[in-house]
């Protein structure tokens, strides 16, 4: 999940590809990945929950990004699945709360660390 989230701030495309798992219903070429990527700005990965049942685990986490200076967050439920001796992405449940951010930038910020969202997160 981590290094997923890495491989898209570095635009590491190919990678990403890769780490997709066989079970995946519709793995999106490489192309794909860096059209729907190629223009986000990503300022914030927190990992919420992680439960691993070998060979199957699931991470829950939210990512803050920009898109043309347009805030959203995305809080995905992710599954993976262990297999040829790495974790492959295998689908994921997005949940309610995703999309753009509209809570005020003096409010708190939606990591939960207390701070202003505009002095956390969404620093600019
Ligand atoms: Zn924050």
């Amino acid at each position: 999940m981590r290094s997923r989230y890495s491989a898209y701030v570095l635009h590491e495309f190919k990678y990403i590809h890769r780490t997709y798992s066989r079970t995946h219903s519709a793995i999106p070429s490489v192309e794909d990945i860096a059209d729907s990527a190629n223009d986000t700005q990503w300022l914030k990965l927190n990992v919420l929950d992680t439960q691993i049942m070998s060979p199957q685990g699931q991470v829950e986490f939210r990512v803050i990004y920009k898109v043309q200076g347009v805030a959203y967050q995305l809080h995905e439920r992710s599954d993976f699945f262990f297999e040829e001796n790495q974790w492959g992405y295998s689908g994921g449940e997005i949940l309610a709360d995703s999309g753009e951010i509209t809570q005020p930038l003096n409010g708190p910020c939606l990591c939960g660390s207390g701070k202003k969202l505009k002095r956390c997160c969404l620093r600019t």
